[in-house]
């Protein structure tokens, strides 16, 4: 899989597997386990959730799927990339770490690959990167980063972030449908070779049955879904997260990280969903 550069030492891969909406029913926790552990047994490396998904629920759903999957030899350690994120209103100095040990303890892992500060709270910028930065030096994070920051939220972030590693990354929601970032967000942080992770990219499954874009996708031989995918993930510096539980709707979303469109299916692709020509206010789910 194609991956992106997150640090001097370190990359993302461009498609990976959300996991919002999974751990909140216990009926539905075995299949939910079986889905991760396909994923992985697929070849999903990077894997989001946080520790607001299901109140703890997904990371002890994805922590039971990483148990097995490295216990059998699945994989190993060193080729997952484990994204997972802090309530605001955890993240104070003392609250991060705290919050950040019982991520770990529901993952069953000794270290994060990346840390993300879920949405801007009242916590001071500084002290949150402050906290982070001191789990990273401590090795229970490898990076740190953001989501749900907009321009002016990163550009205060910058000078809040004093020596040590800097953010490392920025999840925002991001699709044909909501294509506000690729404004002035998305070229903000390309000039600074941050990844962008887009959240909901196929709008939560609405993209899907979008007839505009199966007509499109039928000519091409793909599904809608993963034409939406592929559309997202062709924006350079751009990495797409979508979750799915079906092993049908796994395989394809996988297999749509090796499409690449051709510029004829870019322009069709405007046509159906313009970029925009001003700047909007971030959209949030
Ligand atoms: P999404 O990935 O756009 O859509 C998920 C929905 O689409 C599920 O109902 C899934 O069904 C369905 N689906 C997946 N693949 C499909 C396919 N190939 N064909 C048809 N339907 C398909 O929405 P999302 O879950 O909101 O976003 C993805 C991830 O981003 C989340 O899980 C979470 O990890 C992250 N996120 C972050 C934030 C944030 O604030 N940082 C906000 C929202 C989401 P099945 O599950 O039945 O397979």
């Amino acid at each position: 899989m194609r991956t992106l550069p997150l640090s001097t030492s370190s990359e993302i891969p461009v498609l990976g597997l959300g996991t919002w909406r999974m751990g909140e029913a216990s009926g539905r926790r075995k299949a939910e386990v079986a889905a991760v552990r396909e994923a992985i047994a697929m070849g999903y490396r990077l894997i989001d959730t946080a520790e607001m998904y299901g109140e703890g629920g997904a990371e002890t759903v994805l922590g039971q799927a990483l148990a097995e999957a490295l216990r059998t030899g699945d994989v190993r350690r060193d080729e997952l990339f484990i994204v997972s994120k802090v309530y605001p209103h955890n993240a104070s100095r003392r609250g991060t770490p705290e919050a950040c040990e019982r991520s770990l303890q529901r993952l069953g892992l000794d270290m994060i690959d990346l840390y993300l500060l879920h949405w801007r709270g009242s916590h001071p910028l500084r002290e949150t990167a402050e906290a982070m930065q001191a789990l990273a030096a401590r090795g229970r994070i490898a990076h740190w980063g953001v989501s749900n920051f907009d321009v002016d939220d990163m550009q205060e972030l910058s000078q809040a972030v004093g020596e040590g590693p800097g953010c490392a990354a920025n999840q925002v929601y991001l699709s044909l449908g909501e294509r506000g970032p690729e404004f002035s967000l998305l070229p903000w942080m390309r000039e600074r070779g941050m990844p962008l992770m887009a959240y909901s990219p196929i709008d939560q499954g609405a993209l899907a049955a979008d007839a505009a874009l199966e007509e499109l996708a039928a000519r091409l031989g793909v599904t809608a879904a993963q034409l939406a995918l592929a559309a997202v993930i062709a924006r350079p510096g751009v990495v797409a997260i979508p979750k799915a539980v079906r092993r049908t709707h796994l395989e394809e979303n996988l297999a749509a990280a090796r499409l690449v469109l051709d510029a004829a299916t870019l322009e069709e692709l405007d046509r159906l969903h313009p970029p925009p020509q001003r700047k909007t206010p971030l959209a949030m789910i």
